[in-house]
């Protein structure tokens, strides 16, 4: 029995590796504090738990145990929609520019079987969400990285990429706020990206997931507020971050009709659809008050802030994030490589940081770290990172 080809070009799931290592450290006895993976420790707000409680439970709805796919539910795609004018001040039509996700993940890998052919290029962040490169390449297509770099803000530079590759280009992937890199991206830069999408007739697919995860007063721009953005773009807005709902599985793709239309197909012969109370759930948590994302935004913002004084503090050089779960942060002397330092801190702190080179090269050099864990450990990490850099005289 032979695996198909395409899972030869696959890399080691970037979490894997950690895991793994983890695993090694807590089996020698070690109090191993991990801030490697970014999934909300907090629960989901009461008010969407009850809602999925007294959906499951409506014995008025005789198709709440059914296929979430077949029987429509207006009620979340209308949500979306509401959502989506209150907050950015777009207009989406809910029956055509709203697409039901089980989780963004899922729309990120099947976009690419809707839009790439064998030789099709898209162009991919680096770093980056993995399933970006991975869609394009189970499609057949490969990826052409697009470096970010600090000093172009984290930014793609979108003027530096080759004609030949731009003609051959059916997707472009976006993500600000940014995993791994924190970086927020401004109206203007999306709005170049649309004008580069316009002209060279590629789609954009813009991953939201993060977008109401932000700081100080901070709020991050939809792609969809651009004029002609609708024409090109489509943007993954996902629940699981600003609700704790990664578990739950649901996202939503928004924008250009046709495209989110090519996509509906490859999903109505993949999946059936989401559960019909999560979707009622989802709904809830988008038209009732977001006081709650307010508070969940405020203890992230309390974490960056921990995990910023705490690494400043020793000398290690990083930016504070506007929004995201994450910090970005340069590998400090005297190490050469974002994998030996992530050894040495596991070794001699106890603690566990995401590589940079994990994302691709153009990350060398940094790590990142996430905010998804409870203050006091954040800063016991914070004093045991204090600890070992002094060993290490650097
Ligand atoms: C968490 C995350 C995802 C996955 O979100 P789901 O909707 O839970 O699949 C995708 N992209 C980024 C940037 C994320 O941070």
């Amino acid at each position: 029995m032979k695996p198909a080809k395409r899972l030869e070009l696959v890399p080691p799931y970037l979490f894997a590796g950690i895991r793994q290592k983890i695993n090694a450290a807590r089996a020698r006895g070690v109090d191993v504090i991990s801030l490697g993976i970014a999934d909300p420790d907090q629960p989901t707000p009461d008010h969407i738990i009850d809602e999925l409680v007294r959906a499951i439970r409506d014995e008025s709805d005789p198709d709440r145990h059914r296929y979430g796919g077949d029987i429509p539910v207006p009620d979340f795609a209308e949500a979306v929609a509401s959502y989506y004018k209150k907050r950015f001040g777009v207009t989406l039509d809910p029956a055509k520019e709203v697409l039901t996700l089980i989780g963004s993940k899922e729309g990120i890998q099947h976009v690419a079987w809707a839009f790439i052919e064998p030789g099709d290029v898209a162009l991919v962040p680096e770093p980056g969400y993995p399933v970006y490169s991975m869609g394009a390449l189970f499609a057949g297509g490969w990826a052409h990285f697009l470096p970010l770099r600090k000093e172009n803000r984290w930014l793609p530079d979108l003027n530096a990429i080759p004609l030949s590759v731009l003609q051959r280009t059916k997707i472009l992937w976006l993500n600000y706020p940014n995993n791994p890199t924190a970086a927020t991206a401004t109206r203007e830069f999306f709005a170049q990206a649309v004008a580069l999408a316009h002209k060279h007739g590629f789609l954009i697919c813009h991953d939201a997931a993060l977008i109401d995860i932000t700081f100080d007063g901070y709020v991050a721009p939809s792609i969809l507020e651009v004029d002609g953005a609708k024409d090109v773009a489509i943007e993954f807005y996902s629940l699981s971050k600003p609700y704790n709902m990664t578990g739950w599985r649901i996202a939503a793709a928004v924008g250009n009709a046709s495209a989110l239309a090519a996509l509906g197909l490859v999903k109505e012969y993949t999946d059936s659809g989401v559960l019909r109370a999560i979707q009622f759930a989802g709904a809830k948590a988008l038209t009732a008050s977001q006081e709650c994302v307010r508070q969940i935004c405020a203890v992230y913002q309390r974490r960056r802030d921990i995990a910023y004084e705490g690494l400043r503090k020793v000398g290690i050089n990083l930016d504070k994030p506007k929004g995201s779960l994450y910090v970005w942060a340069e590998v400090p002397a005297p190490f050469k490589t974002s994998a030996e330092f992530a050894e040495a801190l596991l070794e001699k702190a106890g603690v566990v940081v995401t590589p940079g080179r994990g994302y691709g090269e153009a990350a060398e050099g940094y790590f990142r770290l996430s905010l998804t864990y409870p203050d006091a450990r954040l800063q016991e990490a914070m004093e045991r990172i204090a600890k070992a850099m002094s060993s290490w005289g650097s």
